[in-house]
C-alpha cells in the first residue's frame, strides 16, 4: 500500500491522521511541533524531518494547516514538498483556504505534474476524532474515486461539488454562516441577560424557536459551563471570515454583515481570546458580566 503523507497535526490534523492510521493506512508525518506526532509515531507512523521528506516517502499528501500563507510555505517554500513529489502524485489540501488560493495551488501543482484535490472539511474536534467529518471536494483530475477510502476513514460524508475551487467556495459559506450565527446568538444572550433573564431560560426558550441556528444547541454546554478550550480556535474563524471577505471583493459583492462579524472576532482576538474556542465571543461581548 502506498504511504500516505500527513502534514499539519494540530487539533484537526492529529485526529484525522489517527483515523487513517486506525483504518490501516501507513503514514509518514511532519508537523512543525514534533511532540504532536508522538501518538502517531508510537503507533507506527514514520517521521519526516521536513515537508520535502514527506514527499520523498509518500504517493499522497494530506495537508491540514492553519492559513493560506502557511500552506504556501509548506508546499512551495525552501523545504516545500511539491517539487520533491513524484510525477502524478496527489496533494489533498484539507486546510481552510479561499477559492482563489486553492485554484492557485492547483495551477502550481499541475505545472509540476502533481494532481490536486480541494478538500476542506466541515465539522470540528469531536467529529474529527470520531471520523464524522464532512468533506467538500473540488476535483479537476477525477482523483476523488481513488481517494474515497481515505475520506471514508476520516469522515461520514464526502460531497463532490465540481472543479477545484468548489470545495473552498462551499466552505467559505459554511463558516461565514457559522460566525454570523454565533455572534447573532451571543448578542441576543447578552441582551437577554441585561434585561434580567436567566441564562437557562434564554437557552430553553430561544433554542426551541426556529430563529436560532441548529449549531447553537451543540455549543450550549460551552457557554453554560464557561468551557472555552479550543475546538475551533477563535483566531481561525476570524481568518476564515477574512478569506470570505477577500472572496466577496474578488466577486465585487458587498458583504457588510460578514465584515462586521469579522471585526467583532478581530476585536476579541486583540483582547486575548484568539486561542480560545470561537464560542468565547459570547464572553467578549458580555462586557457587563
Ligand atoms: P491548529 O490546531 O492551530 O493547527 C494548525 C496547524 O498548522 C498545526 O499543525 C501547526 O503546527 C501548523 N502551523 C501553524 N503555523 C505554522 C508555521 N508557521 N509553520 C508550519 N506549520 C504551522 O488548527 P486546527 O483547528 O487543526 O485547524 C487547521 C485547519 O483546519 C485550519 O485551516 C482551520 O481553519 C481548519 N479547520 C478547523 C476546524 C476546527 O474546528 N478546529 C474545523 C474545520 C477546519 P504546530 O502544531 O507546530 O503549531
Amino acid at each position: 500500500m502506498k504511504k500516505i503523507g500527513f502534514i499539519g497535526l494540530g487539533i484537526m490534523g492529529s485526529r484525522m491522521a489517527a483515523n487513517l492510521q486506525k483504518a490501516g493506512f501507513p503514514l509518514v508525518v511532519y508537523n512543525r511541533t514534533k511532540e504532536k506526532a508522538n501518538n502517531l509515531l508510537d503507533n507506527g507512523a514514520q517521521w519526516a524531518d521536513n515537508p520535502k521528506e514527506v514527499a520523498q516517502n509518500a504517493g499522497i499528501i494530506i495537508t491540514m494547516l492553519s492559513t493560506p500563507e502557511i500552506v504556501k510555505e509548506v508546499a512551495l517554500g525552501n523545504q516545500g514538498f511539491l517539487s520533491s513529489f513524484r510525477d502524478n502524485s496527489l496533494w489533498i489540501n484539507c486546510s481552510t483556504v479561499n477559492p482563489s488560493f486553492t485554484k492557485e495551488m492547483n495551477i502550481k501543482a499541475k505545472q509540476l505534474g502533481i494532481r490536486y484535490l480541494d478538500a476542506p472539511v466541515a465539522g470540528t474536534k469531536g467529529p474529527a476524532e470520531n471520523g464524522e467529518l464532512l468533506f467538500l471536494i473540488g476535483d479537476d483530475t477525477s482523483s476523488f474515486k481513488e481517494t474515497e477510502p481515505l475520506f471514508n476513514s476520516m469522515g461520514k460524508k464526502t460531497l463532490s461539488l465540481g472543479k477545484v475551487g468548489a470545495g473552498a467556495s462551499m466552505k467559505m459559506l459554511i463558516n461565514q454562516l457559522l460566525g454570523q450565527s454565533m455572534v447573532a446568538f451571543a448578542e441576543a444572550m447578552v441582551m437577554g441577560e441585561a434585561m434580567g433573564m436567566q441564562k437557562d431560560t434564554l437557552f430553553n426558550v430561544l433554542l426551541n424557536t426556529p430563529v436560532v441556528a441548529p449549531v447553537i444547541s451543540a455549543i450550549r454546554p460551552r457557554i453554560e459551563n464557561s468551557d472555552y478550550e479550543a475546538n475551533f480556535p477563535l483566531k481561525w474563524i476570524q481568518k476564515d471570515l477574512h478569506l470570505s471577505s477577500i472572496c466577496a471583493y474578488e466577486h465585487n459583492i458587498a458583504t457588510p454583515n460578514l465584515n462586521t462579524t469579522k471585526e467583532i472576532f478581530a476585536q476579541a482576538q486583540q483582547q486575548g481570546y484568539g486561542n480560545l474556542d470561537f464560542t468565547a465571543v459570547y464572553e467578549f461581548l458580555n462586557l457587563k458580566k
